[in-house]
């Protein structure tokens, strides 16, 4: 029988957060499984804090972390893994976009052998720039990572509590949370999920965050893919920068042996020598990282996390 850890990120939420717990606690009560919500106070400024521990005072089910500022929505989600006593996880927005009720279906798509299944918001009702750059966000995110979902940022999610062990979310990683769950070979799926307009406050990641996303996604292709093997990324690029700067001054130096001119060469001679070091460089930052990789690997279980 499942048991749930609800996690409820919340940054100045005031307004939503009553009938936020009004709908959460009807449909986890039709659930009839044991559980209990953990809501982060991520540095509100408003009355969320008070609100929160008012509902405490009347549910004992309900938990409260409460941050000394604000430290983002990642770091919320984090404390809550960490938090979380029951053996699945569920995430939800604090600002009502998420329909609770949502959950059930969630929770039946994991039921049929997944370890994460995300809500696809196919009708997302926000701000147009804002459609618009997550369109491109999760268009480049399935051809970088080459998992294939359609929404890989909505904050309705079901997952194994094993996923949460397994992850650090850092910065502003919980974008990706489903792309290092599929890197970490979990079975992740997705199912299309209601998606309302944001009736108070006001959204805390606009367009200006969008190319943040795409530096995101680098770190976490990084930390997946080449976290144990750096010197295969910094290896690749960097040989062949270098063969190809040692290929232009061998053909310059050879220019000069056979016709005596070189002349009209010097562009093609620096770039060589450019190429060539550069390439020397990488190598040697992959072979580092590689020291490092090494020694950290050592010294953490993040190992063990592979096993099932
Ligand atoms: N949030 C948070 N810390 C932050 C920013 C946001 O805990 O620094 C919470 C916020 O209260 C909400 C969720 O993360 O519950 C999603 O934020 P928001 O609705 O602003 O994002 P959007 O839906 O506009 O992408
Ligand atoms: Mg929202």
């Amino acid at each position: 029988m499942t048991s749930l850890s609800v996690i409820v990120p919340v940054k100045d939420e005031e307004g939503s957060l009553p009938q936020l717990y009004k709908e959460l606690s009807s449909t986890l009560k039709k659930i009839s499984a044991p559980y209990e919500i953990i809501f982060i106070d991520d540095g509100s400024e408003d009355k969320s804090g008070k609100i929160l521990s008012e509902l405490k005072k009347k549910d004992t089910r309900i938990k409260i972390i409460t941050f000394r500022g604000n430290f983002g929505k990642s770091a919320a989600l984090s404390a809550g893994f960490e938090k979380a006593k029951y053996s699945t996880i569920v995430t939800l927005d604090a600002d009502l976009q998420d329909d609770p009720h949502e959950i059930v279906r969630l929770l039946k798509k994991l039921s049929q052998g997944y370890d994460l299944v995300g809500g696809w918001r196919k009708n997302r009702i926000d701000p147009l720039s804002k459609k618009i750059s997550s369109f491109f966000f999760n268009k480049g995110t399935v051809f970088i990572s080459g998992v294939k979902l359609h929404d890989f940022n909505c904050g309705l999610k079901v997952f194994n509590k094993t996923v949460a062990d397994s992850l650090h979310l850092h910065g502003e990683l919980h974008r990706f949370l489903p792309i290092l769950a599929a890197k970490m070979r979990f079975k992740v799926a997705e199912i299309e999920v209601i998606h309302r307009p944001r009736r108070f406050g006001k959204s805390k990641f606009g367009f200006e965050r969008s190319w943040r996303g795409m530096i995101d996604l680098l770190t976490t292709i990084f930390i997946t893919d080449y976290a144990t093997k750096p010197a295969h990324f910094f290896g690749r690029i960097g040989f062949i920068l270098f063969l190809s700067g040692i290929c232009m001054d061998g053909y310059v130096t050879y220019l000069k042996i056979t016709t005596g001119s070189t002349q009209d060469k010097i562009p093609l001679l620096l770039a060589g020598i450019l190429f060539t070091l550069l390439g020397v460089q990488l190598i040697s930052t992959g072979l580092i990282a590689e020291m490092l990789a090494h020694y950290l690997l050592h010294n953490d279980p993040a190992i063990k996390k592979y096993k099932k």
